[in-house]
Formats: C-alpha cells, sequence, structure tokens
C-alpha cells in the first residue's frame, strides 16, 4: 500500500513517528490512505493501554460501534483526558480543571528553530498538543511562557492579587507571602504570575482555574458526538 503521492507506507511510517497524536488526527485527514496508514499505526494501542492499563480491552464509546484498527477513534474522542507526551490519563474532576490535559504550545519535531508561535494572548492551535499537569509543568521550565503584558511593571497590595487572581490561593508558595498578606505591602504582580505559570502549568492552567466545569462537559460531549459523526 501506498500514498496518493507515492511513497511506501514504511518511510510514511518513519515520517509519522515523529509526531504527537494530535497531528497524526489531522495528518489522516489529508487523504484516505492516509487515514489508513496513521490508523494502523501501533501508537494508538500503545496510548490506549498506557492510559487505560495493559490488560484494559477497547470498548466501544458510548454510541460508537466497535471497528476495526478504532484504537485510534477511541484514543481521539477521549484525548481530553489522556496526556500526548506520558499518555497518562487524567480522570475527571470537578474541581481541579487544570490538571486536566490542556493544549500548550510545542515546537514541531523536526525543522523547527522558530520560538513558540503566539497569536496575540491566545496560542495558535496548530502548535499546541495536549498535556497533563506534571508534563505542562516539566515543558514550561524548559520553554518559559512570556509574562502577559497586562502583568507587566504591575505593583500592587495583596488583595488586589487575590482580587485578580482566584487561583492565587492555592499555590504551594502560599506560605512564602504570609508576610506580604499581613501588611499593605505593595508586590510586583510578574513574580507572582511566574510562579502560578509554573504551578498551574502556564496560562491555560492559570485560565482553566476559573473554568467552569460545565463547559468542559459540554466541550467533551461535542466531541465525542463529531466523532460519531465521522463514523
Ligand atoms: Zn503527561
Amino acid at each position: 500500500m501506498s500514498s496518493s503521492n507515492g511513497l511506501p507506507i514504511e518511510v510514511w511510517e518513519k515520517i509519522l513517528s515523529h509526531l504527537y497524536p494530535s497531528q497524526l488526527s489531522r495528518m489522516s485527514m489529508v487523504d484516505k490512505n492516509l487515514s489508513e496508514i496513521v490508523s494502523s499505526l501501533k501508537v494508538w494501542p500503545r496510548m490506549f493501554h498506557a492510559a487505560h492499563g495493559s490488560k484494559a480491552q477497547l470498548r466501544p464509546l458510548m454510541c460508537i460501534p466497535r471497528v476495526e484498527n478504532s484504537y485510534m477513534i477511541f484514543m481521539c474522542a477521549s484525548s481530553l483526558h489522556v496526556c500526548e507526551k506520558c499518555f497518562g490519563l487524567t480522570r475527571y474532576n470537578a474541581h481541579q480543571l487544570y490538571r486536566l490535559p490542556l493544549p500548550i504550545p510545542v515546537l514541531l519535531p523536526r525543522r523547527s528553530t522558530d520560538a513558540i508561535k503566539y497569536v496575540g494572548d491566545r496560542f495558535d492551535p496548530n502548535w499546541t498538543i495536549r498535556m497533563c499537569l506534571p508534563c505542562r509543568q516539566g515543558h514550561i521550565s524548559d520553554f518559559e511562557e512570556p509574562i502577559p503584558l497586562h502583568v507587566e511593571n504591575i505593583w500592587v497590595n495583596w488583595n488586589t492579587l487575590i482580587a485578580k487572581h482566584p487561583c492565587l490561593p492555592h499555590i504551594s508558595h502560599f506560605s512564602e507571602f504570609r508576610g506580604v498578606r499581613r501588611g499593605n505591602q505593595m508586590i510586583e504582580e510578574s513574580v507572582v504570575f511566574k510562579i502560578m505559570q509554573q504551578q498551574f502549568g502556564g496560562d491555560i492552567g492559570i485560565k482553566a482555574f476559573e473554568e467552569s466545569t460545565e463547559s468542559w462537559d459540554k466541550k467533551t460531549e461535542t466531541r465525542i458526538r463529531w466523532y460519531q459523526l465521522q463514523e
């Protein structure tokens, strides 16, 4: 079997082995041949067993019948809970949304010498993969996120900080700020923001802290419904 451009399957497999699962699923939409090659890659059962256990059996998703090579479909539909880097499964926890795998910008594996790409305040979604909290924290230490303009060179007191950042009382360094909390001392917001970025796994984790679980449920439902339509 070869794809429409005539490359043998072994070559495609080698090329595709450099991509993360969400990048692979995008590749699978290029054409039917490529879709077959991508869906038969060993990465999908590997990801499935890493996330759900070595003895887990592939089971149909809500209303999605069992089909051959459906490891890919299963992993794509449940990817809101699976980390693309460590393949770990994060259980749903209504009170800790930031612990779920969230999209974070990554450098493409090959020929990507450019800095991480931002579109205004948002990440370019084409350059993101979904990572669990520990993987995001590791990634943030290697590729620091810039401090957003709205907190740069801003000095505020503790009460203002807490009002602006609801996740702040939940950082583990919180006790370090005891002195600041008692007085009306001014503190540089960017310093605190950096700690928050590290703790919650980037700006997206900070935002997720405030996101309601209701909207997350809807996103998951929509996603599963979307995959149903592809069947
Ligand atoms: Zn992970």
